[in-house]
């Protein structure tokens, strides 16, 4: 295990359609990271934000966890923000820092049972991490849906499906209001409801928009998911934090 902050070469970029990347990143000394599918790393941008921080930004790896020395981020261009400019911008060979891997979105080792990963947005990245993670292996069935406002949002569903073990069986419930739209989440809680209820899912792990990971967190409750089952990765509009 190598948590803790680290040099790290981006050693091969590519576009994803147009307002995206594709990052290959290595640690410099060659260790290996010690990640789980579903777990992310913060990237140091080196841009120094008005107040004086560090533009630090969280990526989810999307490479499976077999693999621990190259590793794979996808990154999408948001507006004009620093981080996610700086990493569709940089040129291959570059170093930053970063530090990790984080978070607890993980199928726990040895897994067997049924589970369902919903990702809204840019939280594909999480889902594709935990569907090709070892953990997913023993899992009897593995759902994913996604809920996306378009085929050209960020990566492509082919992307995803060129990806998923064969034992992931993917949803793209595709058209999705866009973000910030104001029945995002009762419409996500009524489409994954409908397609949920009655199945009987041993862990369910939920990543991207947290104005609907959490209600739909409620949501799968209410349809029976045990209590604690149910895990959350807010990639922005996190309602426990001030400002997302
Ligand atoms: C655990 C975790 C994992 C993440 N994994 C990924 C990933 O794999 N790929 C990826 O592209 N991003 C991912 N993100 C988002 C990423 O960390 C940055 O927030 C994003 O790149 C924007 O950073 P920025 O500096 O360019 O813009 P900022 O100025 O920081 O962002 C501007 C605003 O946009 C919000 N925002 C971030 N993402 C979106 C989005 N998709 N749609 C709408 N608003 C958004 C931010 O929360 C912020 O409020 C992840 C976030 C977290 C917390």
């Amino acid at each position: 295990m190598a948590q803790g902050s680290a040099k790290i070469r981006i050693v091969h970029a590519e576009p994803l359609g147009h307002g995206a990347r594709l990052l290959r990143v290595e640690r410099d000394d060659g260790a290996a990271l010690g990640f789980a599918g579903g777990q992310y790393v913060i990237i140091n941008t080196g841009v120094t934000l008005p107040g004086g921080k560090l533009a630090k930004r969280a990526y989810s790896l999307i490479s499976s966890d077999a693999e621990q020395r190259s590793v794979e981020i996808a990154v999408k261009r948001i507006g004009a923000g620093p981080g996610s400019n700086v990493l569709n911008d940089i040129a291959a060979g570059a170093e930053l820092e970063w530090s990790g891997p984080w978070g607890k979105l993980r199928l726990p080792d040895g897994f067997s049972g049924r589970a369902l990963v919903v990702a809204t947005d840019t939280g594909i990245t999480a889902a594709l991490g935990v569907a090709r993670g070892a953990a997913a292996a023993g899992a009897a069935q593995l759902d994913l849906l996604w809920l996306v406002e378009s085929d050209d949002y960020f990566v492509s569903e082919r992307f995803v499906r060129e990806r998923l073990p064969e034992r992931a069986r993917l949803t793209v419930l595709g058209g999705f209001l866009p973000v910030g739209h104001p029945e995002r989440p009762a419409r996500a809680c009524a489409l994954v409801g409908e397609l949920v209820a009655g199945v009987p899912y041993d862990a369910a792990l939920c990543a991207g928009d947290g104005a609907v990971i959490y209600p739909l967190r409620d949501r799968l409750a209410a349809l029976g998911a045990p209590e604690g089952s149910v895990l959350l990765e807010s990639f922005f509009n996190n309602p426990l934090k001030k400002s997302a």
